[in-house]
């Protein structure tokens, strides 16, 4: 296939009564009518004058309408604008004006309807998706996504998790992270669509419901994010859920603790576990860690998916250690409306990822830090990721962000931002316990101890920008 639409029509010939889509508590869709309501969308935005290549925005909460304004505006030639639902009014507003959406699909508009009218003359390099990065390091930036881009993508997973390309209804995959994202989107609900699976959506995250799930719906490919694993194998009662039709049991997104990893391991036996990294410029993965390696080398990313190169630019003198760079098909050419940030992320064909890696003698990617969050200190680098999963080892600390801080004599110092947890922190002991675990220049010279909760955005992940213009230093 070269579009998605071919992708679609291949279901709708082969498997007609195969179920596509399963809302948990509501709608189910088999692949005829998910054709047939889908290209009734799109007639509707087609009557609304949606052309090849204008954006669609897709508001809608996760669930079938969600997939319907999706594929809908990808059968009229159109681009879904991916809108990440959780931000605040002036963060979508951005979005809204960014991407120059020419129908705005929000929660409360229906479904457009329309005599069908699906695109004709789409090829492999037709943008059919505007995905946009989690504003982790800067406000979001959107990435064009390509019909091939989305399609490589699907291939990649379907080859590393050794699957024929035609399973069918074998493959039923739930979804419990955000539809708006690259995870969900194209590693899970498109992956079930190549293959001719089933994708089975929570509208909002329910333990008790995703664990009943398991059965009722016979997932067989499970992913989500650490969290959410760690918070679910607490969940009581787990233990006597029947996992037995888990077949992959994916994960991503953010690190995993080596514990987790083995409760994962106990908690699905007849489960291989994975491990995905991946960027939403990348149509979601860069690299896969297997089975056989997630306990051994839980501290790692794994290798390189089928469909890209990497390659490492050293930042100090270890060759070995550097951000990793990445081309391929599911990689995109540039941001939208954003000249200066494309420039800068793509140089010579190649995508900067912003991730600082070792990579190992076998190939393996092993994730260290992201380039703008690593601290020079006097021509030592230091990963902040590393300092803040001592500190969160030690007494009394609740949560911890590492910072640089400037320094006139070495550039910049290491700086630990402290959440106390129910206890007054020590700092004297947290700086000991520093010293116990770390080597000398990496221990912080600066604290903060704060209270509440540091800065997040909607995927959970540490907003160090905004946390640096609040922190006021002090010296252990
Ligand atoms: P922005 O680019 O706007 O600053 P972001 O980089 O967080 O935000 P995403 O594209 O959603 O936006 O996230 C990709 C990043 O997430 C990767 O560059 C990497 O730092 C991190 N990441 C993804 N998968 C993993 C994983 N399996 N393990 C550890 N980190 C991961
Ligand atoms: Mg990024």
């Amino acid at each position: 296939p070269e579009t998605l639409l071919d992708v679609l029509r291949g279901h709708v010939e082969a498997r007609p009564d195969a179920e596509a889509v399963v809302e948990l508590g509501g709608q189910r869709l088999t692949y005829a009518q998910l054709w047939e309501r889908a290209s009734r969308v799109a007639g509707g935005l087609r009557a609304q004058g949606v052309e090849r290549g204008d954006r669609v925005a897709v508001r809608y909460p996760a669930g079938v309408n969600w997939v319907l304004a999706f594929w809908g505006t990808v059968l009229a030639g159109g681009v879904a604008v991916a809108v990440n639902t959780r931000s605040a009014q002036p963060e979508v507003e951005f979005v809204l004006g960014d991407s120059g959406v020419k129908v705005d699909l929000s929660a409360d508009s229906p479904l457009p309807d329309g005599s069908p009218q699906v695109a004709a003359g789409l090829g492999a390099a037709d943008v059919a998706g505007l995905f946009y990065t989690s504003g982790t390091t800067g406000r979001p930036k959107g990435v064009p996504t390509t019909h091939e881009a989305f399609i490589t993508n699907a291939e990649n997973m379907v080859r590393c998790l050794g699957m024929p390309r035609d399973v069918g209804s074998d493959l039923r995959t739930l979804i419990s992270v955000p539809l708006f994202h690259v995870t969900a989107c194209n590693s899970q609900l498109l992956v079930a669509a190549y293959v001719g699976g089933t994708a089975v959506i929570m509208p909002e995250l329910d333990l008790p419901a995703l664990a009943e799930s398991l059965p009722a719906e016979r997932i067989s490919f499970l992913v989500t994010v650490p969290a959410v694993y760690s918070l679910l194998l607490r969940q009581p009662g787990f233990s006597d859920v029947d996992v037995s039709g888990v077949r992959t049991v994916g994960y991503g997104g953010a690190p995993i603790a080596p514990s987790l990893v083995r409760a994962l391991q106990e908690a699905f036996p007849r489960a291989r576990l994975m491990n995905g990294y991946g960027m939403t410029e990348t149509a979601s993965l860069i690299a896969v860690l297997p089975d056989r390696d997630t306990v051994e080398h839980a501290d790692s990313v794994g290798y390189a998916v089928p469909s890209v190169d990497l390659g490492v630019v050293p930042i100090g003198e270890d060759p070995s250690v550097g951000e990793l760079v990445v081309r391929g098909a599911n990689v995109t050419t540039g941001y939208w409306n954003r000249p200066e940030a494309t420039a800068e992320a793509v140089v010579d064909g190649w995508l900067r990822t912003g991730d600082v890696v070792r990579v190992d003698e076998v190939g393996r990617v092993h994730i260290i830090d992201r380039i703008k969050d690593i601290i020079n200190r006097g021509g030592e680098n230091v990963s902040s990721v590393e300092v803040e999963s001592v500190l969160l080892s030690a007494p009394g600390v609740a949560d911890a962000a590492v910072l640089a801080v400037p320094d006139d004599v070495m550039g910049e110092k290491v700086g630990a931002v402290l959440v106390a947890g129910q206890e007054r922190i020590d700092v004297d002991a947290v700086i000991a316990h520093c010293r116990d675990h770390l080597a000398d220049f990496k221990v912080p010279q600066y604290a903060a101890v704060v209270t509440g909760t540091l800065p997040r955005n909607a995927g959970g992940k540490l907003l160090k920008n905004q946390l640096r213009q609040q922190v006021r230093w002090g010296n252990p």
